[in-house]
């Protein structure tokens, strides 16, 4: 349960004064619902309010607190013109000017004949000083509060400055004291602020360096949330290990049958990953080692022959995809090998209903099926098994702890391997999995070709259809991904189907459409007629992005390659160059391209090595961008930012350890403050770990 200190800061924000259920809506979508998350709202920017000139001293273009005496009240003569107020001091005149003005509110604010303190911009215009819609206008007596440095938040569209600040004002006055959880020694080394004190100033800039992620405020805020992370994750992994796992250890003999039946040798590196997952999962503790290889470099051989470990010392092994094109191809890929070795699979997907579910169901839960394929259909209440041993799961950035933690929770003592086809960088493995053992496939399979990257203008378009035509002539298969238009899949569907239609209308019925809205069946007889039947120009919206495995397709292109991330392109990208055949992917942009689109090109045109993309791709955008993190369920991090941050999350590792090392169920006073860090960040999957105390 939440700690009672904190549960102002998680009440709605529509609970805050002065917010109604509109600005609520819009303050939700923007910073999140709790009042906490305004909190974590920090200032972008500020306003200097300390210029306080008089009128003949006032400089054009600053922003400035001046003090005047109202004048005459000018109405406009015609709508379009705006209402004048004439102000003056000793030493000059200046106007304030209002457009669309409602004049009793006018005569009520600005008087005439009273002094008035107003701030705005100062304008120079005809001749004359003038300031356009005040940002403020007071009483004389409030000049010192108004000659201050105002914050300026990051805003949505419908919510302007001055409600947002009053709200993240009435948040922070709901921040209570909390009690320190950092450990004294590093927070002196590091001179930072207490909680409180650190969120007070981090809403409180007094010049632009202030605005730094490096100040003590933010950099602690920062590794506050670090902390919370490394030791949320510490502690789920330490206390499932403690619980038993079981020894699977299989005589080898399914997969010395399936190794015969495929076409391929292993490379060295899928021997070697292999055999540091047997290791693992002979061992009497949990399993949890992350699988990390590159598009195309065979982690379902790998997988399968991990599950049939499982299955060899007599328990049941599942595989769960993010998608249903996904599991649906590791269905194709593994059921033949398992028939192979005579063990029999079961395909479960939210597709699936009726009698058709109930019987696979049923054979998972009598233990008939050795081996569950599925999305996260998986993990639904009904479906049960006789003895699931260990669990493997794909793209597992798609999924969130709290699914993990679910399928799981199906077995007993359950050992499992996480699958990415993301090459993530270090860095963001630790925030995600914090410690996990990590196995990588290093190398493509044999016989693997380098593809051939081109970069061309959009408006060379013609010429590339004519190029594709030839290309289609001899053979080939082509994907066409269309452009992200916005984040809206009915644009971005709009701008594939008259992708396709132009396309269809050139090259005849030999081309196909598939997107993200088109219902599974669809889908699935689109692809296999691209895979082995009579389309060979697909034509596609990002769905492709994952996994889809179609050896033959030796060309692709990318429209406005410049709106797509760089792991994005190279997830892509990594649909060609999977047969013999030599393969190309032309990347269309659409100038003039900015200096991190050039660059992203660039990168995608010098390598494929995912590896390095990934580390490049962290380099030119925040890691908070990096995978879109958004649908992917890696941590989203609001204060801390990995590309500035990176030492703080090495020392938040090695305190979590210590911790751990010293009071691995919060029992100390350091430890339960520590819980309430855990549950300001939301970590409370992790607190259930702990024995109560
Ligand atoms: P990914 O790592 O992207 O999931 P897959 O497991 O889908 O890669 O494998 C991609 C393709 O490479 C598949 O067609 C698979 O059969 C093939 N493959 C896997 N391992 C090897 C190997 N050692 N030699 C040749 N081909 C392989
Ligand atoms: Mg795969």
């Amino acid at each position: 349960m939440r700690p009672e200190i904190l549960f102002r800061l998680f009440a709605p924000v529509a609970s805050l004064p002065g917010i109604g259920p509109r600005y609520a809506k819009l303050v939700e979508r923007l910073a999140g619902p709790h009042v906490v998350d305004l909190c974590w709202h920090l200032p972008s920017g500020l306003i200097d309010r300390r210029y306080s000139p008089k009128i003949a001293e006032a400089e054009p273009g600053r922003v400035a607190t001046v003090i005047l005496r109202v004048g005459a009240h000018e109405a406009p003569r015609s709508r379009r013109q705006p209402y004048r107020i004439s102000c003056s001091d000793a030493t000059g005149e200046l106007d304030l000017v209002f457009f669309h003005a409602r004049l009793d509110y006018l005569t009520k604010i600005l008087p005439m004949g009273q002094e008035r303190v107003v701030s705005g911009r100062i304008e120079a215009f005809g001749g004359r000083l003038q300031i356009t819609h005040p940002d403020h206008i007071g009483r004389l007596e409030d000049l010192q509060k108004l000659k201050t440095v105002e914050p300026v938040y990051p805003l949505t569209a419908g919510l302007t400055l001055k409600p947002l600040s009053k709200a993240v004002q009435a948040a922070l006055a709901c921040a209570p004291e909390l009690p320190e959880w950092l450990d004294p020694a590093y927070q002196a080394r590091q001179g930072w602020p207490a909680w409180r004190d650190a969120l007070s100033a981090a809403h409180a800039p007094q010049g632009p360096r202030d605005l730094d992620p490096g100040t003590p405020a933010r950099a602690r805020l920062a590794y506050d949330e670090l902390l919370a992370n490394q030791l949320a994750l510490t502690l789920v992994r330490y206390h499932q290990r403690q619980q038993h796992g079981r020894v699977l250890r299989g005589d080898g003999r399914l997969r010395a049958k399936v190794l015969a039946a495929l076409p391929f040798a292993l490379t060295a590196s899928q021997v070697r990953a292999g055999e540091e997952i047997s290791a693992d999962m002979a061992r009497d503790a949990r399993m949890l080692r992350l699988l990390q290889g590159d598009v195309g470099s065979g982690k379902t051989v790998v997988a399968l022959l991990a599950m049939l470990n499982a299955v060899e010392s007599g328990a049941q092994a599942a595989i769960m995809a993010p998608t249903e094109i996904l599991a649906r191809q590791h269905h194709k890929t593994i059921a033949p090998l398992a028939a192979a070795a005579g063990v029999e699979v079961e395909l479960l997907t939210g597709r699936d209903k009726g009698k058709a579910r109930r019987d696979a169901v049923e054979r998972l839960t009598d233990g008939r099926a050795a081996i569950a394929i599925g999305t996260h259909a998986l993990f639904q209440q009904d479906v049960n098994f006789r003895d699931l041993g260990m669990v493997v799961i794909d793209e597992q950035h798609r999924f969130g702890v709290h699914q993990r933690i679910g399928l799981a929770a199906k077995g007993h003592a359950v050992d499992m391997l996480v699958m990415t086809a993301t090459p993530i960088p270090r860095t963001l493995v630790l925030t995600a999995y914090g410690d996990m053992e990590v196995s990588r496939l290093t190398e493509k399979p044999a016989g693997r070709q380098p593809i051939d990257t081109r970069t061309l203008a959009l408006d060379r378009l013609a010429e590339v259809v004519d190029g594709i035509g030839r290309a289609l002539e001899s053979g080939a298969k082509v994907y066409w991904v269309c452009p992200l238009v916005e984040e809206s899949e009915v644009s971005d569907l709009a701008a594939a189907k008259e992708r396709w239609a132009a396309l269809g209308a050139r090259f005849g019925i030999r081309v196909g459409l598939v997107h993200g809205r088109m219902k599974g069946k669809e889908k699935d007889a689109v692809m296999s007629a691209f895979a082995e039947g009579d389309i060979d120009l697909l034509v596609a919206t990002t769905v492709i992005e994952v996994g889809v495995d179609v050896p033959k397709a030796s060309v692709m292109v990318i429209e406005h390659a410049e709106r797509f991330g760089l792991a994005q392109l190279h997830q892509m990208r990594g649909r060609i160059g999977r047969g013999a055949a030599k393969s190309t992917c032309l990347l269309l942009y659409q100038g003039p391209l900015g200096e991190t689109a050039r660059a992203r090109l660039r990168v995608m045109r010098e390598t494929d090595d995912g590896f390095r993309i990934a580390e490049e791709d962290l380099r030119l955008r925040g890691a908070g961008e990096l995978l879109g993190t958004r649908q992917s369920g890696m941590p989203e991090f609001r204060l801390a930012d990995l590309a500035v941050h990176q030492e703080l999350l090495g020392a938040a590792r090695d305190d979590a350890r210590l911790i751990l090392e010293t009071d691995a169920d919060l029992q100390s006073v350091r430890g339960q403050s520590l819980r309430v860090l855990l549950y300001l960040f939301e970590r409370d999957v992790a607190v259930r770990y702990l024995r109560s105390g």
